[in-house]
């Protein structure tokens, strides 16, 4: 288990990565890194993560079932931090049905009680 590969591919363990969010030790302080704790926090199954990174304005109530997918791997493409918003483009596969998918989204971020949080996909790269 500690050496476990982090799942937001960053080739760390987990322990040393993503982990040390999604377990409260600390949060992470760029959207980015944001972004892949909660990659992570959907491959694991982590709703409590999740609704603590999202704004209360556009959270949804997560239930376990909503979370299911089997979450392969993630590609973060670019992103572009600022002092209140920040922009992420990503990449992420999963498996259904024996199939690869990709769900391909540019993400807004941002800061909201001196934490960087999720708050909508947008239509394209601002
Ligand atoms: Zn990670």
């Amino acid at each position: 288990m500690t050496d476990q590969l982090c799942p937001c591919g960053s080739g760390k363990p987990l322990n040393s990565c993503c982990g040390l969010y999604l377990s409260g030790k600390t949060y992470p302080t760029t959207a980015e890194r944001v972004m892949r704790s909660r990659y992570t926090a959907f491959a694991m199954g982590n709703i409590q993560y999740l609704h603590k990174t999202w704004h209360p304005d556009t959270c949804p109530d997560l239930q376990a079932e909503d979370i299911e997918t089997q979450w392969t791997r993630l590609e973060v493409v670019k992103s572009k931090a600022g002092l209140k918003r920040s922009v992420v483009e990503f990449k992420a596969w999963y498996t259904e049905n024996n199939q690869e998918h990709l769900i391909h989204e540019v993400s807004l971020f941002k800061l909201y009680k001196r934490r960087w949080v999720y708050v909508e996909a947008l239509p394209s790269w601002p």
